[in-house]
């Protein structure tokens, strides 16, 4: 059998006030193109850059929430290249000193076990400006020129699709929980690059190329290209052809990716650092930032399992949304004196649709409550019973509606089997005859 070997790099706009080098706002969603430009973020001939503070600690504690080493010395470099969002010809990023180094993140594969990722860098650097296309013009918006951009990179130790979904939530999580970025895909707030090979039967170490899917703006479609890319890749190798270091992009309509150029190496963008700006020194706030960093989810499973007992399946859907997590444990507080246990909580919360979800945990616990009190008479759980009930049988319900209106307590009868007889029957009949009006 092949081996899918995948590496991920993904690249997230940090939400802070200002721009990586100069004063200028980041907040350029919806604002008139080029409004928030100065010399600096334009590349004008003499402007210089200044290092945003707020944006380096929002990419430490990206970089220690990963596990990863922060720099003794940490250096800009000039990535130069020729492009028209680019106006300076080089973009300021990191290469051989980066921020943060060596870190990993346990993740979830497909068979649900966690697996170590290993994070190879984590390193500051900044965002472009956008190229619009109306009709037959191209032209540019540099309001998002400069803006803070941090790239994490991890070691090529994915095997599978879904461990790369499961990674990839996870880090737009932690990144919102962390509070430097929305991480919100649609928006291009996050975007993500995977580098794709597969290695033949037998062999053993890196196969000596990558295939990297480029310009992917969503999780489901970076699923579906790596997929077919497996698939691809493993059909060329058998051929006995080879496969070069390329880069593809994803056809949504066709479900394939195809060629959009050919690899170029680090060596053709003449990395160097840049001399307008000081070396970082942050190593003495390292403990300082390390205290801002909250609870993160991947640290919450693992408390609600040893703190609960949780199965880890539930612990994990649980930790996944930090409201979630929040009102799970602030029911569980009030649950105690009730001799309501955590696993009835969880299994009450896990089991209602977001929509149906209680406010709060008195509402979680009233609910139990009334559950084990035999009667069912909340208004809400009434509702979803009888909405199925409307769904499941069409038949019934167009003869009450032309006008036999006695098979209405056959439906209520549906609701009570669903219930095992413990649906209050008159506000069930209520609830249904509501709903069937409208
Ligand atoms: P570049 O900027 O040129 O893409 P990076 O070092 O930033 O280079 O990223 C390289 C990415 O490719 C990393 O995520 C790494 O894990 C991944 N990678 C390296 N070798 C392979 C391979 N043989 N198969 C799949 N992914 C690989
Ligand atoms: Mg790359
Ligand atoms: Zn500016």
């Amino acid at each position: 059998m092949y081996k899918p070997i995948i590496g991920l790099e993904v690249h997230v706009e940090l939400k802070t006030k200002q721009k990586m080098f100069c004063g200028c706002p980041t907040d350029n969603f919806g604002k008139e193109p080029n409004t928030l430009t100065c010399p600096t973020c334009l590349g004008l001939p003499g402007a210089l850059p200044f290092t945003n503070q707020e944006a380096i600690k929002m990419c430490a504690k990206i970089g220690l929430a990963l596990n990863c080493q922060l720099a003794e010395k940490s250096l800009f470099e000039r990535k130069n290249y020729f492009y028209p969002d680019l106006p300076k010809g080089y973009q300021i990023s990191q290469y051989r000193w980066p921020l943060c180094t060596n870190g990993f993140l346990m993740v979830a594969d497909k068979t649900d076990e966690k697996r170590k990722i290993r994070i190879n860098r984590v390193h500051q650097e900044e965002d472009t400006g956008k190229l619009l296309h109306p009709g037959d013009q191209t032209l540019i918006d540099y309001n998002r020129s400069g803006v803070p951009l941090v790239e994490v990179v991890t070691e090529p130790d994915f095997t599978d699709t879904e461990q790369v979904k499961n990674y990839a939530k996870l880090l737009a999580q932690i990144f919102r929980e962390l509070e430097v970025s929305n991480a919100e895909m649609e928006k291009g707030d996050m975007r993500l690059e995977a580098n794709v090979s597969v290695s033949p039967p037998g062999s053993e170490g890196l196969p000596n190329y990558r295939v990297e899917l480029k310009n992917i703006n969503s999780f489901t479609f970076m699923a579906s290209a790596i997929t077919y890319e497996i698939e691809r890749q493993i059909k060329v190798l058998e051929s006995g052809e080879k496969i070069t270091q390329h880069t593809r992009g994803w056809d949504e309509v066709k479900k394939e990716t195809f060629v959009q150029r050919e690899k170029e190496e680090a060596n053709d963008y003449r990395y160097f650092p840049e001399p307008d700006l000081p070396e970082l020194r942050i190593k003495n706030l390292e403990s300082r930032i390390k205290q801002e960093i909250p609870e993160l989810p991947n640290m919450r499973e693992e408390r609600l399992v040893q703190d609960y007992g949780l199965p880890s399946s539930s612990s994990a859907t649980l930790s996944a949304s930090k409201e979630l997590a929040i009102l799970f444990e602030d029911s569980v507080l009030l649950g105690k004196s009730k001799g309501i246990t955590p696993l009835e909580i969880s299994n009450l919360l896990l089991n209602v649709s977001v929509k149906n979800r209680p406010k709060d945990s008195l509402a979680t616990i009233s609910t139990i409550e009334q559950s084990k009190s035999g009667i069912i008479d909340d208004n809400n759980q009434l509702e979803v019973l009888a909405g199925e009930v409307i769904t499941e049988n069409r038949r019934l319900v167009e003869s009450y509606k032309s006008g036999k209106v006695t098979v209405i307590m056959a439906l209520v009868g549906m609701v009570m089997r669903k219930t095992a007889g413990k649906a209050d029957p008159l506000k069930t009949k209520t609830i249904l005859e509501k709903l069937l009006q409208s």
